[in-house]
């Protein structure tokens, strides 16, 4: 049976409609962010998933696996890596491209943050197409880590995005449409 606490982080979570265009449902997390108990009840989920698994990174995807991510790797004892959009990061960088919900972008990682045989863990709030996602496993593995897993706090399975995920298991809280 569910997890009493995903009610709760469920209904924190706001929707608008037709943001940042017609047609799509926005899923908001800074209305979650709001509701501490339900932000820390999010962190402490993804924490009892991931705490035995020897993972040593977290990355998380701008902007919003941000917020999640660094409490995550603090909580696992990893380090955290910021997966930006380009020309962000000051070093040097690899990058992957992707297509989004709603437009096209790429991915950059710092050149150095990961270390051959690291054990990465993927963080954003959610999964619509996976093309966010599949760049940020390329980028981590083309860079030497194993990525484990993908987590969200969202999916829309609609989209079918975790069929783009190169095989990785994706977990997630809660589906939305
Ligand atoms: P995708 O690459 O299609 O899986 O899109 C996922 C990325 O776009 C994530 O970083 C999300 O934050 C953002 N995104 C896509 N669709 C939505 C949505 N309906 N509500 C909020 N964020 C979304």
């Amino acid at each position: 049976c569910e997890d009493p606490r995903i009610e709760r982080i469920s209904k924190a979570i706001r929707v608008i409609p037709d943001f940042p265009k017609p047609g799509i449902k926005f899923q908001d997390i800074t209305t979650l962010l709001l509701d501490h108990k339900a932000f820390q009840d999010t962190i402490d989920i993804f924490v009892e998933r991931f705490k035995d698994k020897n993972i040593t990174v977290v990355a998380g995807v701008e902007a919003r696996g941000f917020i999640f991510g660094p409490p995550i790797a603090l909580a696992l004892g990893a380090k955290f890596i910021p997966l930006r959009k380009p020309k962000k990061l000051p070093g040097e960088v690899i990058f992957e491209e992707y297509v989004l919900e709603y437009g096209s972008d790429r991915l950059e990682m710092h050149v150095g943050a990961v270390e051959t045989g690291d054990r990465a863990l993927v963080v954003d709030d959610l999964i619509a197409t996976g093309g966010t996602l599949c760049a940020a496993i390329n980028l981590l593995e083309r860079a030497g880590a194993e990525v484990l897993e993908c987590a969200c706090i969202i999916e829309l399975p609609e989209l079918k995005g975790r069929a783009r995920l190169a095989g990785k298991p994706l977990f997630i809280l809660i589906e939305a449409d």
